[in-house]
């Protein structure tokens, strides 16, 4: 779709929406949904272009792979990026570069909606999900160079050519040690083997909320090992996801096999067979807690008082490790204060029940901050 709506200066989604109206009405982009398209809409489309309508239903994710739930796809994720464009995908620039070199259209790849995808089967590299000069979230606009459909970022413009690397590239060993957990995942996922539950439960193991249900840390922290280590912003969205892996950065992607593979081995077993560090990694985490909703108006979920917040800060200010922070460089002192704050969130839980949801937010951490 991207690639005939290129050659009119449109996107897919605003040749969507013109084929989906009269000529002479005005048309708004349309929302297409590439696993499953609706039938009437992929019959327009197929009369419009004078294809098969068959042929164009067997594009759709859920004809190539029948047997994958939507969860096991690339979503945005509530939190991750809001203002970042609503489709958009992880890509591998080689691939770009292949197309280039054979002098055809560029096109996206369905594999790179799979969740688990975080490396090119084809090329060995890590896909990219970050425009390299606007450094939002990458989503991918054409735009006809020379007679054919070339990749660019929707935002800056800039044309998604292989530049050697760009961006780093993790060590090869990683790489291919992440490859082959991919690919079991892949197999099991698409159905060729029964695994799936396995590698299901061990994941959002990997993602529970470390030893309390409010935490904003993931077991996974066990895993780094790394005194005071915060979990950043962009991806505490992920902690507690029933399937995390879809809704992470390539990056964190990346982390979380090479983790599961570390931690649960080839062949995840979830039960009283665990190893001894898997089975220590099981008991801390905390029972997944009701997601706070992001169609809840805002404002609603902070329901601790001025007062309370005050309570909490002077608390802190009193912790014993926190007296003996004050001889820590500043870098420290914060790490010590950050892991306070996560400390007396999870012990205090607020007064008013809509705040029980989602007690620990980043304004809570900065409301205690300014206490
Ligand atoms: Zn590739
Ligand atoms: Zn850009």
């Amino acid at each position: 779709m991207a690639r005939v709506a290129c050659r009119y200066g449109l996107t897919a989604e605003e040749l969507a929406g013109h084929f989906a109206v009269d000529d002479n009405c005005l048309s708004s982009p349309l929302a297409i949904d590439d696993r499953a398209p609706a039938l009437d809409q992929t019959r327009v489309w197929a009369q419009a272009c004078g294809v098969d309508p068959e042929r164009l239903q067997r594009l759709a994710l859920s004809k190539r792979y029948p047997r994958r739930s939507r969860s096991w796809y690339v979503s945005a994720g509530p939190e991750w990026a809001p203002s970042a464009p609503p489709r958009s995908t992880p890509v591998c620039v080689a691939c770009f570069a292949a197309d280039q070199a054979a002098g055809r259209d560029a096109y996206l790849r369905a594999g790179w909606m799979l969740a688990e995808r975080c490396i090119c089967p084809d090329h060995g590299q890590l896909l990219q999900d970050r425009c390299v000069s606007c450094h939002r979230r990458l989503s991918v606009a054409f735009r006809l160079r020379d007679g054919r459909a070339q990749p660019a970022c929707s935002c800056c413009g800039l044309l998604l050519a292989d530049r050697g690397g760009e961006g780093g590239r993790p060590h090869d060993a990683l790489v291919r040690a992440a490859h082959a957990v991919q690919q079991r995942i892949t197999a099991s996922v698409n159905g060729e083997n029964a695994e799936q539950e396995q590698f299901e439960k061990a994941l959002a193991i990997l993602w529970a909320p470390l030893d309390h249900p409010a935490a904003a840390r993931p077991v996974l922290a066990l895993w780094f090992n790394e005194a005071g280590w915060r979990c950043p912003y962009d991806v505490r969205h992920a902690v507690g996801a029933k399937t995390p892996l879809g809704q992470l950065p390539v990056r964190w992607r990346l982390l979380t096999l090479l983790a599961l593979n570390d931690i649960f081995g080839a062949d995840p077993r979830v039960d009283d067979t665990l190893p001894p560090a898997a089975a220590h990694l099981v008991r801390r985490a905390a029972p997944r807690q009701i997601r706070f909703s992001s169609r809840r108006p805002s404002g609603q979920a902070l329901k601790r008082s001025s007062a309370e917040y005050e309570g909490l800060a002077r608390q802190i200010l009193a912790d014993p490790c926190w007296i003996a922070a004050a001889k820590l460089p500043p870098r420290k002192r914060e790490r010590v204060r950050a892991r306070l704050i996560d400390a007396a969130l999870a012990r205090n839980w607020p007064a008013s029940p809509g705040a029980a949801l989602s007690p620990k937010l980043p304004s809570d951490e900065q409301a205690i901050q300014k206490c």
